[in-house]
This record gives structure tokens, C-alpha cells and sequence, in this order.
């Protein structure tokens, strides 16, 4: 599933690509991709893209008056060729631009969503700050936990307080910051929510650095395959020695989510 870090390449990879286009004509091969689609192709059509933002795992592409916002779930990805036809039966939405090329929207397990939205706020509310928000202090993430009875883990993959962490990094960040990821956050001290605080913001940038490093490779086949980002500290490592402590890793299930964790330096 792509992470935030992949879904931040793939905006500025769509960015460096078709900044200033607009779509001349729209081919839904899927509609269950598009939720709410009456309006969806007269809002796309013959409107400059103006803007290319992330937001959580969101990629909004600014049109005039509205915003297409896509959700690329487990397998979506992006690629542009110049046939209008469906190339395979995996692409699900095709987008023909004013130069000829045309951007393709290929999902092998139809799991992505798009919409187009003249209230992006509105259509997003239900997402919680971004790792870089000036907002997003210790204090912040203190007051959010408080008194709330839920696992660290499932907290962090809401996106209702801190919006963008998926199963990777939220393994990644209860790691480095040594705490189980079956806490009850509501138990959590000052000097633990600031080593957590401190690691999403550390985990995501790095992340996002080294991601975007290597936007270069993807510009020719926006497909994103496999992984990119940091080395992993803990996620997939199981029954691999643990970098701080030498105990073996284990695989097991939080949240309902494959949750790989050092029992050692990470004690409930
Ligand atoms: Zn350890």
C-alpha cells in the first residue's frame, strides 16, 4: 500500500508532468471507482490544473473551482501513454489531455476511490493534523490522548489527531519510540507522547526526503513498486535481531493489522 512518503512522490510526479494541462476529454471504464460521478466529468473537463497537494494519503489536484481528490488504497497508480483506448482491464479511469498524452488510472484491485469536490475542507474534515503542522505540538498530541481508551496502534492509524501514518511507519514509529503498540494511549506519560510526537515527524520526513530523491525514476512509469522509504527498523524484520537489543522480532496482530514489535524494548 503506498504510504504517505509514496503518496507525496506521486503528487510531485504528477506536478512535474502536467502542471498548467487540463483534461480534454474523461473515459470511466470502472464508476465505482468515482463516488458522487453526475457531475464528476462536466467539473474535470477543460479546467487548468493549478495545483498539486497531499493531504494525509489524499492526492488533490487543484482545477479551477474544484479539487479532484484520489485515494490510491492498496494498489492504485497513475502512468501516461498517448492511446485513449483502455489499455488492460486493470485501468479504470483515463484522462486525455490538451497535448495529446493521456494520464491513466490503473487499480488491479479496484480498492482506490476519486471524487471531485468544490469543498475540499468539508470532504477531508474527518482528517487530523499533518506531521509538519505548526499545530501539531507535544501539547497538542498530549491533550488528544488524554482520557482516551484506545491502543496506541489504533490511534495512530486513525487519522483522527495525526493524519497520514499507515501500518509501516506506525510500526516504525512505536519502535523508536520503545513502546508497545497495545498501550492504552490514555495511560501514556508526558516524556513517552514526546518521544512519539517526536518520531512521526522524524520517521515522515525522512521518509519523505528519500522519497523524494528518487522522483527522477518515476517519471517515465509512475507506477509505484515496492518500497522506497527508510530503512525499516522493525517492519518485516520478523525473527531478524532486534538493531538496539539483539531479541528477536515478532510478527504479530494489533488493530487488526500485522504488527511486527521487539518485546524487549518495547514492554506493555
Ligand atoms: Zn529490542
Amino acid at each position: 500500500m503506498p504510504e504517505l512518503p509514496e503518496v507525496e512522490t506521486v503528487v510531485r510526479t504528477l506536478e512535474a508532468l502536467i502542471t498548467g494541462c487540463s483534461f480534454n476529454d474523461v473515459h470511466i471504464h470502472t464508476p465505482s471507482i468515482i463516488n458522487h460521478n453526475e457531475s464528476f466529468v462536466s467539473l474535470v473537463i477543460n479546467r487548468p490544473l493549478q495545483s498539486f497537494k497531499r493531504r494525509g494519503k489524499y492526492i488533490l489536484l487543484g482545477l479551477d473551482e474544484s479539487t479532484l481528490v484520489i485515494h490510491l488504497r492498496m494498489e492504485g497508480r497513475f502512468f501516461i501513454n498517448h492511446e485513449f483506448s483502455r489499455p488492460n482491464k486493470h485501468v479504470h479511469v483515463s484522462f486525455k489531455l490538451n497535448d495529446g498524452r493521456v494520464l491513466h488510472y490503473q487499480d488491479t484491485r479496484k480498492f482506490g476511490r476519486m471524487l471531485i469536490t468544490q469543498d475540499v475542507n468539508h470532504t477531508l474534515s474527518h482528517l487530523g493534523l499533518e506531521f509538519d503542522d505548526p499545530h501539531f505540538t507535544v501539547e497538542y498530541l498530549f491533550g488528544a490522548l488524554k482520557n482516551k481508551k484506545t491502543t496506541l496502534k489504533a490511534f495512530l492509524l486513525s487519522q483522527s489527531i495525526i493524519c497520514g501514518l499507515g501500518n509501516i511507519y506506525t510500526d516504525e514509529v512505536c519502535f523508536r519510540a520503545r513502546l508497545h503498540p497495545e498501550k492504552n494511549v490514555g495511560t501514556l506519560t508526558m516524556n513517552e507522547v514526546k518521544a512519539i510526537h517526536r518520531e512521526i515527524k522524524l520517521v515522515l520526513s525522512e521518509a519523505i526526503a528519500l522519497g523524494g530523491s528518487s522522483i527522477r525514476t518515476y517519471t517515465n512509469a509512475m507506477g509505484i513498486d515496492g518500497l522506497f522509504q527508510l530503512q525499516l527498523q522493525v517492519h518485516m524484520r520478523a525473527k531478524q535481531p532486534c538493531i538496539a537489543c539483539g531479541h528477536l522480532i515478532e510478527k504479530t496482530s494489533v488493530a487488526n493489522r500485522g504488527t511486527y514489535i521487539c518485546k524487549h524494548c518495547q514492554k506493555r
